[in-house]
């Protein structure tokens, strides 16, 4: 048996604040760091790119302003970030007021996928030089709250605390711990929407600022924009019965690299469902599930010149010369409208005409729009204290358990729950 005086499953930004917070502020005391990839660290792996200003990342019913600053600049002295520029922002903000949009600026910084592994590196050597533990490829798969005691694919583990920040691929398993546990939540609200990719003198803002954030009327906004040397993903998920289905996402290199010439970001929708459906994650699914039977077990593209003539995307779209950039994944081309529910697809399409009218160009008929893109960070355990306990002893953090949405976020919240571990 092993025990632990803190486990924190989990080497994500929220992982990892915690655990900095720990080596920190009680040298000596035994920690183990848990993660089922052999690689770590969660989401900082792609694009790295962080945002600084609330309320970007923070779950609105969770922090205040006040909170996620302190916090902020907790995050800030570890990761020491350099802040980028910007340029033109109030001309732009001008025109985004006009339509009732808001362009929020925020402070970033952007590694690139390349540079966050340098500084996941980094990160990890320092944990393990002040003493931390590290259990990477070890996955944990249950837990028995009355013995403190963790079950993992290769042994059992006790703790005197134990945080649980399994990110959102960890969803469902959150779900598990929480049933479990007998901790009650809701998973009512969910993120639905389109990545688009298009050249950059398309999108020619980015050179300003590398991820504008606009809000739309509809609760519809921009997020997670990569230029420079960017690509289009697809993440795998899983559903309760074992059907797997696509979500897409971005990230670039950075700046370092030669560029591809090319920007994507999403647009995304959010959805709060009310009774008799009050699951996100199965709305979530049936939506993945629907779009890989459209796109042959692959995500769909469409091309906005077919878009608004309301044709498919068939392969001689994406060959012609009026559609002259190769999309960067190998989506399968077809009709978004016939895949998207139509509140979602109108709020969105409405809110790119507005985007267009702000940064002209970005409708061009070769611009791409990729289906689905979906974010479940919308599980809301019902929480004991402050610090995100649920359970004696137990705590969530991050993405999964709802407390944050993006890298700075999960970092604020895993310190704020290592706060509540040494209370
Ligand atoms: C392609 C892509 C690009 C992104 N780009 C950005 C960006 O530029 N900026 C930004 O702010 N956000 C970005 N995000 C989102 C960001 O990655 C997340 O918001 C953030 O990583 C959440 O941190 P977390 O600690 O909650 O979870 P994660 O970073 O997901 O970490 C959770 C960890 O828990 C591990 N885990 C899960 N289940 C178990 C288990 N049962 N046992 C042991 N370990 C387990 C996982 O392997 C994972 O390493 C991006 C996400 C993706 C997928």
């Amino acid at each position: 048996m092993n025990y632990f005086d803190f486990v924190i499953v989990g080497s994500g930004p929220a992982g990892l604040g915690a655990a900095f917070t720990l080596v920190q502020k009680k040298p000596g005391a035994s920690i183990l760091i848990l993660d089922s990839e052999k690689y770590s660290t969660g989401g900082l792996r792609n694009d790295c790119k962080m945002n600084f200003t609330f309320p970007v990342g923070f779950p609105l019913d969770i922090w205040n302003r006040d909170d996620a600053d302190h916090y902020l600049e907790l995050v800030k002295q570890i990761l020491k970030p350099a802040i980028l520029g910007k340029s033109n922002l109030k001309i732009y903000q001008k025109r985004a007021s006009r339509l009732g949009v808001e362009l929020v600026n925020i402070q970033q910084t952007h590694l690139g996928t390349d540079g966050g592994l340098e500084l996941i590196k980094d990160l990890l050597a320092a944990l393990q030089e002040k003493g931390a533990s590290l259990a990477l490829g070890e996955r944990m798969t249950g837990i028995d709250p009355d013995r403190k005691c963790i079950t993992t694919d290769r042994r059992d583990i006790t703790y005197g605390n134990l945080l649980v920040a399994p990110g959102r691929k960890g969803f469902r398993f959150l779900q598990q711990v929480m049933d479990s546990l007998k901790v009650a939540y809701v998973d009512h609200i969910v993120d639905i929407g389109i990545r688009i990719e298009t050249k950059a003198e398309y999108y020619p803002i980015v050179k300003d600022y590398y991820d504008p954030k606009f809000h739309f009327p509809g609760k519809v906004r921009t997020f997670c924009t990569n230029s420079g040397d960017a690509h289009v993903v697809q993440e795998k998920y899983t559903t309760v019965h074992g059907e797997r289905y696509y979500s897409v996402n971005g990230h670039a290199y950075s700046s370092k690299r030669d560029g591809n010439g090319l920007v994507n970001f999403a647009m995304l929708k959010t959805v709060r469902l009310t009774e008799p459906l009050v699951s996100g994650q199965q709305f979530a699914e049936n939506l993945g599930i629907q779009a890989m039977l459209m796109g042959g077990g692959k995500p769909l593209m469409q091309r906005v010149g077919d878009f608004r003539l309301a044709k498919r995307s068939k392969m001689e779209s994406f060959n012609d010369d009026l559609y002259h950039f190769k999309p960067t994944l190998q989506a399968c081309p077809g009709d978004l409208s016939l895949a998207m529910p139509s509140k979602i697809l109108r709020a969105i399409w409405k809110s790119m005409k507005q985007l267009d009218t702000i940064v002209p160009g970005v409708l061009h008929p070769s611009t791409i729009m990729y289906y689905p893109e979906i974010k479940l960070y919308a599980n809301k355990p019902r929480f004991l204290d402050y610090h995100f306990k649920v359970y004696d002893s137990v705590y969530f953090a991050g993405d999964g358990a709802g407390t944050s949405r993006g890298i700075t976020g999960a970092w604020a919240s895993g310190i704020r729950a290592a706060d509540g571990m040494l209370k």
